[in-house]
């Protein structure tokens, strides 16, 4: 087995172990090094000796002040540093990087559902809107008896889900930052797989009543349905008995189903793919594969005039520098350090802080803290100007690299950028999630060769390759567009849609329960 580092930056002074199983002590890489500890895979080695509050250097900046001296050779663990503080809010570098224009990427399109408002769908999906968690069981039912009695007779639509969540009720509805589960239901229920054919099931006494969470004129205007929302009350007088509320839903649903058959997939532009990015169950390698792939990808989706949102405020918050200089305008840089300074005082109110992201797994993976974690995470954004930033729950309303300011929470991220009206997910692993979404299909991307073969039949992509070095970044970038492009198609669908894995929708609520 031939000794394989990879160093990020000429300046780093400490490499991660590439070799699947890690390196035993006494290893010599080939630069002459010996290795005076076994180094685990994905975890670093000091490539010099780093003195005592010296800095280590990964991605070309200090993720942490060393402890205690640290020769040359050893492993650098998570133990022996001491994290740096969180970089200030003001003084930031502002709109300073003007990036050469990407040239424009032109001629790729794919086969996509066009709705009345102009945006593009790539399924084609009844939702079933729910303003409080006290039907869901009832929304299920008649969701089981949709797929069984109804869908075989519409054979242009793909599926029926209901939007289930625990918000709606037992909640501070006036309190600051009720509106973010608010407007993020709200948006969700518009997002292009559904093709505008809002229906919803309400209680009835709940806190969030229909008109507050859909608003005259919250759903564009329908020719075929008109302006009138279509809610299906649980409480209403009319119904008598468990089936009568099951038989409304279905008859209802009837008709978004005869409306949503007519549809048909038609060639469009890649500029309208939305492309959510996100990470999960993060390593070492996810900085150093996957996640540059999708960076790669990123920009060749700017270039073809596309969406793409990053997100994940606390993965992103150790790198805020390099975010605000690459914004477009002034203004963009100042709504990202808004985002930024509202999140700190969010987790400060828990008396946290960033560092709480990090998990057992990330750490076994190599990740020491959030600040290394954050310089591998930042990288899905690609090189392009970053043209706008959106606020947890908002849709999005332009072209271009955006960032999307979620938390990290893989389930609250993905349901954040699904209200943003995402068509498409994509999602990089080291450690490996099995997650899926029923709205959008989910792209998952593996970090290791590992892990790509033990979870052959859960991966989609095997950025692994990059550290192997068979493929280049480029490569996998490319064949992850290409990707993309057969599965917002339909002529493909992910591992997690082909087994149907659905994780739930959790929405942001920063607001009190009463
Ligand atoms: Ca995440």
């Amino acid at each position: 087995m031939i000794p394989l580092t990879i160093r990020m930056q000429s300046q780093d002074n400490v490499a991660i172990v590439a070799n699947h199983g890690g390196l035993p002590a006494g290893t010599v890489l080939p630069d002459g090094l010996c290795l005076c500890d076994a180094v685990p895979q994905g975890h670093k080695v000091a490539l010099v000796d780093i003195p005592a509050n010296g800095a280590v250097l990964r991605y070309g900046i200090a993720i942490g002040y060393a402890l205690k001296d640290i020769p040359a050779g050893s492993w650098v663990q998570e133990r022996l540093l001491q994290m740096p503080s969180a970089r200030e809010l003001n003084n930031l570098p502002i709109a300073t990087v003007k990036p050469e224009p990407l040239p424009p990427l032109e001629g790729y399109t794919f086969e996509g559902y066009r709705n009345a408002d102009g945006s593009v769908g790539t399924r084609n999906i009844l939702a079933i809107t729910t303003t409080v968690q006290c039907v869901s069981g009832v929304v299920e039912f008649a969701v089981e008896r949709i797929k069984a009695e109804l869908l075989p007779k519409f054979p242009h639509v793909d599926d029926v889900v209901g939007l289930e969540h625990t918000y709606g009720c037992g909640v501070a509805i006036d309190a600051d930052g009720a509106e973010i589960p608010i407007r993020t239901l709200r948006n969700i229920s518009l997002n292009p797989n559904f093709g505008g054919e809002v229906m919803v099931v309400s209680l009835g006494c709940e806190k969030l009543q229909p008109e507050r969470l859909m608003p005259p004129g919250a759903i564009p205007i329908n020719d075929q349905r008109g302006e009138a929302l279509d809610v299906v009350c649980l409480q209403d007088d009319s119904h008598v008995g468990f089936m009568s509320m099951i038989g409304s839903i279905m008859k209802t649903a009837e008709q978004h189903l005869q409306r949503l058959n007519q549809r048909r997939r038609e060639t469009v532009p890649a500029s309208e793919l939305v492309v959510g990015v996100q990470c999960g169950g993060s390593d070492a390698f996810s900085g150093v594969t996957a996640n540059p792939a999708v960076g790669y990808c990123t920009d060749l989706l700017v270039r073809a005039g596309a969406s793409v949102m990053f997100s994940e405020v606390t993965e992103v918050r150790d790198g805020i520098d390099q975010l605000t200089s690459r914004a477009t305008t002034p203004e963009v840089a100042e709504a990202m350090i808004r985002e930024m300074a509202w999140y700190d005082a969010y987790l400060a109110r828990g008396r946290a802080d960033r560092s709480a992201n990090t998990t057992p797994g990330n750490k076994k993976g190599g990740l020491s803290n959030i600040v290394e974690k954050a310089m591998g995470s930042i990288v899905k954004s690609g090189s392009a100007p970053i043209s706008g930033v959106l606020s947890p729950g908002e849709k999005l309303q332009q072209k271009g690299l955006i960032y999307a300011a979620t938390p990290a929470s893989d389930f609250i991220c993905g349901t954040l950028q699904l209200a943003a009206g995402m068509n498409l997910h994509v999602f990089t692993t080291g450690r490996g999630t099995p997650y899926g979404l029923a709205e959008v299909p989910v792209i998952k991307v593996a970090t290791r060769t590992d892990l790509a073969r033990r979870w052959h039949d859960l991966m989609d992509v095997n950025a692994g390759t990059i550290a192997d070095g068979t493929q280049t970044i480029e490569e996998v970038g490319m064949e992850l567009f290409q990707l993309m492009l057969d599965v917002a198609s339909g002529r493909k669908k992910t591992w997690a849609e082909h087994w149907k894995l659905h994780n739930a929708l959790v929405l942001f609520n920063p607001a009190p329960v009463t």
